[in-house]
């Protein structure tokens, strides 16, 4: 694989970033996934927009133009050949050159990395069509979860629990209600009603989900932003989750309980091709 390290193109095992830098010390960064689904970017101004967010809340300069992160981002798909796949980005603090709590001087430059990673056939998971189990963990997460860092130790440890539990991914659960699940936003469905958590620094706030709301209400569905608890979610017509690698996955059963009729349902496979569909027209 060719990455880029600091507008730089590289055999992988040729990429160096320094011990003393900020994301590999103090999970110090930010991060991006943009889906690639025939060679083509999805929701790649949405995924920009957030970035630039993410850097502005943790007083990191943005490193890049868009039209730089475009190119990067085009010129990996190229190079390894992408047709279905992810790119991945990640900005760090940099290299200050010791460890200290403190911030660095502003000069310092951030760190920029960017990989390919290949999934063929990634529109047609054989997981949409028998839907995920899902558990739920307490969120022991950080309260500022709308920032999209790299501390991901809390979500790797919920994905291992939920695996040891025989499922597919975690919700997490705060004050009784539902927040997200390890990497990705979580929703129930009742009726012609898709209910998801509101938006505020308890989530992150998806590109995806951004998309999905605004397909949604255009086919005329009701949407509810507010959060809503496990029972509640066990006793929805259906449920499903949505982020930009697995787009609107069904989720059919929650701690061991079917949702609805125990099936993947109408409305999240309905959504799902929506989605696939109209995130297309917009690819770059
Ligand atoms: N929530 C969390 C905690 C995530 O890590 C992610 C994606 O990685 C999402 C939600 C979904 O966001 P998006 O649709 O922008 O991929």
């Amino acid at each position: 694989r060719t990455v880029y390290v600091n507008g730089d193109y590289l055999p992988e095992d040729q990429a160096t970033v320094s011990v003393f830098d900020r994301g590999f010390l103090m999970a110090d960064g930010v991060y991006e996934v943009v889906s690639v689904l025939g060679g083509k970017l999805i929701d790649f101004e949405g995924h920009m927009i957030r970035l630039k967010r993410s850097l502005s809340e943790l007083s990191i300069a943005n490193p890049l133009s868009d039209d730089d992160y475009l190119e990067a981002h085009r010129a990996l798909v190229d190079r390894n050949a992408i047709t279905d796949g992810l790119v991945y980005l990640q900005v760090t603090r940099g290299n200050p050159g010791d460890r200290d709590f403190a911030y660095p001087p502003a000069e310092t430059a951030p760190t920029v990395v960017m990989f390919t990673q290949a999934k063929p056939g990634l529109a047609d998971a054989p997981a949409a069509r028998s839907g995920w189990s899902v558990v739920s963990v307490p969120d022991l997460r950080w309260g500022r979860r709308d920032i999209k860092t790299v501390q991901l130790l809390y979500p790797s440890m919920a994905k291992m629990e939920a695996k040891a539990r025989g499922a597919d991914d975690a919700w997490m659960v705060e004050e009784g209600r539902v927040t997200e699940g390890t990497s990705n936003n979580a929703y129930i469905v009742r009726g012609n009603t898709i209910i998801t958590r509101e938006l505020s620094h308890d989530i992150l706030h998806g590109i995806t989900r951004a998309a999905v709301l605004r397909f949604a209400r255009e086919a005329q569905m009701q949407v509810e932003e507010r959060s809503f608890t496990i029972e509640e979610a066990q006793s929805a017509d259906e449920a499903f989750v949505t982020s930009a690698s697995a787009f609107v996955m069904p989720v059919v059963r929650i701690d061991g309980v079917p949702v609805g009729q125990g099936g993947v349902g109408p409305v999240a496979t309905r959504l799902r091709e929506i989605y696939l569909e109209e995130s297309l027209k917009t690819a770059v």
